[in-house]
């Protein structure tokens, strides 16, 4: 093991020691959590250079940062208030990779479920199609089918039910709008998001060759994701991972969706107000500087009102379940998702509206556990249960 070959290795002399990245304006919230210096970016700047230094042997250290990095949930805080602008969450994947004899059990699992059968579940492929009950028309009528536009729909949605309601709404507005899109499940791969988050970079890469693809053979030049780890991924390490810009664009559901309201093609009913929060997922927010479409989407919608939580936005609370740290440390994910959990009971929010499907199952979980009477649903739900070509189709019967 040989530290300085790290691209980041001159990282970690940067680090000042100040702390920022624990508690600045947007906190660390896993420190919040097990109050344990190993896990906040200053603790793991100074484990790496103590190994680097041999200060500490090479066990002690390595399994220090193993701990480290898989209790982080990647939420890019520490990233966002680095006082020298250490791009940590960087500097983590790297070093992730340097652990990858002592990865935690469930990481473990998770990437033998992805060389098998290509979701983190480790789910036959042949039932990624099991979400679009109730869209089976519509599937059929675009599924593989050539189109300017596509949707990548991720295995999270695709396989975990509770989150399922996200395509379905989307295809149904999209057909409601009367466009087609190209949607191309069955051969859909995991984006890669695991593998990156757990550091492989190359087993990453595998999917992202498979991916593009299948998206490049079907023409599509706009794609779009209702995921904030897809998005990132995407965007961000895509073209990494591939070294070239990718051959389409790719946009967030929220933004489609949008451009359908603003072209009229989506018309919206008056419902009974209602109070909303947005959470912003740390992928689309901090990772990718995406916060103003879904603002944007809401203010359009009749009757819905945005209630800011005190921490929003650059300072959102993470959701607790990123990182792969909801399958290796759920009680951290707990404990993360009850600090968001109590801020929007505080500030009289009736639905929590998510853009990841990740977020919401997380919130969702312990929401119910809660017996809070907040409701977590995708964004694109509520915006189809506003939809007048939808209810003008439950009219019609159609
Ligand atoms: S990414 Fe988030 S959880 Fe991980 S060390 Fe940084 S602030 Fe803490
Ligand atoms: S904010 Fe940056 S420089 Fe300061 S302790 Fe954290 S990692 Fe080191």
């Amino acid at each position: 093991m040989n530290l300085k070959k790290l691209s980041y290795y001159e990282e970690f002399f940067i680090c000042a020691y100040c702390a920022y990245c624990v508690n600045n304006n947007a906190a660390c919230p896993t420190f919040l959590s097990v109050r344990h210096e190993i896990v906040t970016g200053r603790g793991k700047m100074i484990t790496a250079r103590n190994l680097a230094q041999g200060l500490i042997s090479k066990d002690e250290g390595l399994d220090a940062l193993t701990e480290g990095l898989f209790q982080c949930t990647f939420c890019g805080a520490c990233d966002q208030e680095c006082i020298v602008d250490i791009p940590l969450t960087e500097v983590y994947t790297e070093l992730k990779g340097l652990v990858q004899d002592r990865l935690p059990e469930s990481t473990e699992k998770m990437f033998q479920n992805l060389d098998k059968t290509h979701n983190y579940m480790g789910l036959d492929q042949e039932d990624r199609n099991l979400w679009n009950f109730d869209v089976e028309d519509i599937y059929e009528d675009w599924v593989n089918k050539p189109a300017e536009v596509g949707y990548f729909i991720g295995c999270v949605a695709s396989y975990s039910g509770r989150a399922a309601g996200s395509p379905v709404a989307i295809l149904k507005l999209v057909s409601n709008a009367n466009e087609k899109i190209s949607i191309f499940s069955p051969n859909e791969y995991c984006c890669g998001n695991p593998f990156l988050l757990g550091g492989n970079l190359e087993k990453a890469k595998d999917l992202a060759k498979h991916n593009v693809k299948v998206i490049e053979k079907l023409g599509i030049k706009t794609l779009f994701v209702s995921c904030a780890g897809c998005y990132r991924v995407f965007t961000k390490e895509y073209p990494k991972l591939l070294g070239k810009e990718l051959s389409f664009k790719v946009i967030t559901h929220m933004e489609y969706i949008l451009k359908l309201i603003k072209e009229e093609k989506l018309k919206l009913l008056s419902s009974t107000p209602i109070k909303v929060t947005y959470k912003d997922p740390c992928e689309l927010g901090r990772h990718c500087g995406e916060y103003d479409t879904a603002r944007e989407l809401i203010n359009v919608l009749p009757g819905v009102e945005n209630l800011e939580l005190p921490d929003t936005r650059e300072n959102a609370l993470c959701c607790g379940g990123g990182g792969l740290v909801k399958a290796n440390y759920p009680a951290i994910a707990q404990d993360i998702a009850l600090k968001l959990i109590q801020q929007m009971e505080e500030r009289g929010t009736e639905l929590c509206l998510n853009a990841c499907p990740s977020c919401l199952l997380n919130i969702d979980q312990f929401l119910r556990e809660q017996h809070s009477s907040i409701l977590a649903i995708d964004i694109a739900q509520l915006v189809q249960r506003l939809s007048q070509n939808y209810l003008n189709s439950l009219i019609n019967n159609e």
